[in-house]
């Protein structure tokens, strides 16, 4: 059956027929959030943890080349963090911000360099000195640190932790391919220091990033590393400056790729890993060979307003490095290739490094056969689309059993065969790559059997409901649409009855040790389902009594019946699967376990319902039920990748919609669906942002508008930046929405009077992230800014976002500032 394809050219300098771009390094028992975190809490020293550190390193080469990458090709990645990957390129150029100056060394073999202690210190903050910013990578769930770079913040080659664990592994008898963040994408990514000049760029400091990246790479060449990667991902992005980026990726990459020899003969090493003298020529002006990795998206920016566009693949084409990787998941991969490739190798993502699912290994190599080798390639390679850094280790780290016959966190035996977690996206590379180098017979098998898992996937039960498909194929429009907003906002007042002004919270209260424990009790069995549901109704007991007595307007039931507002969802509607061990990094040491979300979505029974209409029978006030979204609850699950998000959207959509109907006649006049990720799934490409912006609104619109006129939506997004979708919040078209505002002090209220926003607006007055309360007077400041800037009818007061990560000392007099102040504020609008 499968005919054998011609091999590929051979590669010039020697790129390995398949590898990863990264792998997780937080260890698959979470060895090292458990190191990291003892050695914070003083438990363990520097020693130690540098000591459990490398074990997980040679652990994870070792593993890489029992799962098939080359020992001595430099297919493993040396990917180890232990943080953050931006934050290591900070750390080895000493580039910190002035207030953590005195963590650099001073000493004549540390000078300007920080040790352990001094590195968590950046990421973590320290008293009055606040840690790097952190912010999101790209399109994904991690998050790295900003740095801060000014005119005069520090940039050398200070720290050759790269280089050290390269000669580790080496010495462990595994070559690897050291991964680093390239120096464009590590300016790009930086802010402004806080001292620097207005007009001033992190990248005005090129020269001198790209000098210290030299310096790396010839300690590397020295070291005998045959190839490192430098990752490039602002380039798939569609940046404000892509001229000025240009320039800089042209710049940097003469000073790196030309300025520097790559080492004679890359594929076969020094024998020596140390001392330039084996190496010919002088280690001064000699480098590893080098692979430019693009992650996440397409190299090719949208058009411009005069449809022009710029072509990062071409430019990289013109530049000397010898290998470029690109992500063929996230993006169609190009139709047509540079003239300027030449003998440069092509390392094709056509493994999905973002998402679960077992790949059709022939489709793949169909689509690796249409970049033949020659006159303008010189060899193809396979990878991953981006590093395996966001998905589980190992899908065996799960248990599987049939469904209701096992207690505890099991999985439906099909999923094994449909899921690849990163050992079996190593695998699957190492099998691609031994199609590309012995032809597709030598793993006819392998091709066999991945064919065989996504044919059974396809036709599974579950997977396709039929009941669920035509539900959704009888949608029209008028199931998208609510009643004219003036009508609506008329027959809540006249049901609600609320003064102006009201006054509520985002939804969940202080997760007490008390509700953790009964949880862990819970899930464990060693707490009945019954005693469970009593500790839960005395909690929310207790917070509708506080609420009542804080004088809110609007209550909540406080949540604690939720671990997660995804997970929660997930466990209780079908098609989802939830994971024992299938943690994720979200950053630093936080890892998150993101359900699967693998069939047809449908909501075997009530879920929130019995919770709220407990709450509501405790109270005469209004009370708020409380949901996640549907774009929210996609964004933090691993989805299905056999139909468009926005089908699965609607799916979710309508499981939604059903619980709010149930809400609805329970007597429940106040209904919030969350919506925190709205921005966050927003596509990194401009051209890609009308579409996900039409299906991620309409799969809302579709949950929300079953309800009548007199049931009140609200939907909360987590931030105050809106900028392109700004126009979204409006087309949501809830009743009320509470945003993020007190640190940008209300910005967000006359922007969105500006864009024509009419409905309601709670502008968070209090920024519930840090422990400090408010006072009645800051709170009322901000609350006068919100009411100068657009009708006082149309504003709620809430603070920022839920209040689960506080304690009650410090959510009880922040609310109690905050009644005060819309007490105060409402006296001066009458
Ligand atoms: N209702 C959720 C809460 O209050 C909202 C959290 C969020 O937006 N991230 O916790
Ligand atoms: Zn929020």
């Amino acid at each position: 059956m499968a005919t054998s394809v011609p091999s590929p050219t051979q590669n010039p300098v020697g790129f390995p027929a398949g590898t990863v771009l990264g792998y997780p390094r937080i260890g698959r028992r979470r060895e090292l959030k458990k190191a990291v975190e003892a050695f914070w809490a003083g438990t363990t020293s520097a020693e130690e943890l540098e000591a459990t550190a490398r074990e997980l390193r040679l652990a994870t080469v070792r593993r890489l080349v029992d799962l098939g990458l080359g020992a001595d090709d430099a297919s493993v990645p040396g990917s180890f963090s232990y943080y953050d990957q931006v934050l290591d390129v900070a750390a080895a150029l000493g580039a910190v911000p002035s207030r953590f100056a005195p963590l650099l060394g001073t000493g004549p073999d540390d000078a300007g360099r920080l040790d352990l202690a001094g590195y968590f210190t950046v990421a973590r903050g320290q008293g009055d000195d606040a840690p790097l910013e952190m912010t999101k990578w790209f399109d994904t769930n991690y998050h790295y640190l900003v740095p801060e770079i000014g005119p005069d913040t520090p940039i050398r080659f200070v720290d050759d932790r790269v280089v050290r664990e390269f000669v580790e592994a080496k010495e462990a008898g595994v070559v690897t391919r050291p991964v680093v963040v390239g120096p464009v994408t590590f300016l790009a990514l930086s802010k402004a220091a806080d001292d620097a000049p207005a007009g001033y760029s992190p990248l005005d400091r090129l020269d001198d990033v790209v000098a210290a990246y030299a310096d790396l790479l010839r300690a590397l060449a020295a070291a005998g590393a045959p190839w490192v990667q430098l990752d490039e991902p602002i380039l798939v992005t569609d940046p404000a400056n892509a001229e000025e980026l240009t320039e800089a990726v042209e710049r940097a990459y003469r000073a790196l790729a030309t300025d520097l020899r790559p080492l004679p003969n890359p594929g076969s090493l020094p024998t020596e890993t140390s001392g330039s003298g084996e190496i010919p020529g002088s280690a001064e002006d000699v480098r590893p060979a080098i692979l430019v990795a693009a992650p996440y998206g397409r190299l090719e920016t949208s058009p411009g307003p005069d449809g022009r566009y710029h072509d990062f693949l071409a430019v990289l084409s013109e530049t000397d490095v010898e290998a470029i990787a690109l992500d063929g998941v996230a993006a169609d991969l190009p139709d047509g290739l540079p003239q300027g490739l030449g003998t440069k190798t092509l390392v094709l993502g056509v493994i999905d490094g973002h998402n679960v699912w077992r790949a059709d290994l022939a489709a793949k190599l169909d689509l690796i056969e249409q970049y033949p080798t020659g006159a303008h390639l010189g060899a193809v390679a396979v990878g991953t689309s981006t590093s395996l850094l966001h998905v589980p280790h190992d899908v065996e780290d799960e248990t599987f059993a049939e469904p209701g016959t096992a207690s505890g966190t099991t999985l439906d035996p099909r999923l094994r065969d449909w899921l690849a977690f990163a050992d079996q996206k190593v695998g699957e590379v190492a099998t691609l790559a031994r199609a590309l180098t012995e032809g597709r017979d030598a793993v006819a098998e392998e091709i066999e059997a991945s064919r065989a898992a996504v044919a059974s996937r396809a036709e599974a039960s579950g997977v396709v409901v039929p009941a669920v498909r035509e539900r959704a194929a009888a949608l029209t429009d008028a199931d998208f649409a609510r009643g004219d907003y003036a009508e609506r906002a008329a027959a809540q007042q006249e049901r609600l009855n609320l003064p102006p002004l009201p006054t509520t919270t985002i939804g969940s209260f202080p997760q007490t040790p008390e509700i953790r424990r009964a949880r862990a009790l819970w899930t464990k069995g060693e707490l009945s389902d019954a005693d469970y549901t009593v500790a839960m109704r005395e909690e929310i007991a207790r917070v509708v009594a506080l609420q009542e007595e804080l004088g809110l307007d609007v209550l909540v039931h406080g949540e604690p019946e939720r671990n997660d507002m995804v997970q929660y969802f997930a466990e209780h509607l079908d098609g989802f699967a939830v994971t024992a061990n299938g943690w994720v990094q979200s950053y630093g040491s936080r890892c998150v376990r993101p359900p699967i979300l693998w069939g047809d979505v449908t909501r075997p029974a009530p879920i929130t319902v019995e919770w709220s209409a407990y709450t509501a029978s405790l109270t005469e006030k209004p009370v708020k039920g409380m949901l996640t979204g549907p774009v929210t609850i996609l964004a933090w699950s691993f989805v299905r990748d056999d139909q468009p998000l926005g089908d699965t959207a609607n799916q979710v959509g309508l499981a939604l919609r059903d619980e709010i109907a149930d809400l609805e006649a329970a007597g429940i006049g106040i209904v919030q669906v969350d919506e925190p990720a709205l921005r966050e799934l927003l596509p990194l490409r401009r051209a890609d942002q009308p579409a996900y912006l039409d299906w991620s609104v309409g799969s809302f619109r579709l949950a929300t508008s079953g309800v009548e006129a007199a049931t009140q939506i609200h939907t909360h997004l987590c931030y105050s930046e809106f900028g392109e979708v700004i126009g979204a919040i409006d087309g949501l078209d809830a009743d009320v929405t509470s945003v993020e505002a007190a640190r940008s002090r209300m910005e967000i209220v006359p922007e969105l009077r500006d864009a024509g926003y009419s409905r309601g607006i709670g502008p968070g007055v209090y920024d519930i992230h840090s422990p400090r309360v408010p006072s009645t007077e800051e709170v009322t400041e901000l609350l006068e800014l919100a009411v100068k800037s657009i009708d006082p009818r149309v504003v709620w007061v809430n603070p920022d976002c839920g209040l689960k990560t506080r304690r009650y000392e410090e959510t009880v007099p922040s609310l109690e500032h905050l009644v005060t102040a819309a007490k105060a504020v409402r006296a001066t609008l009458a």
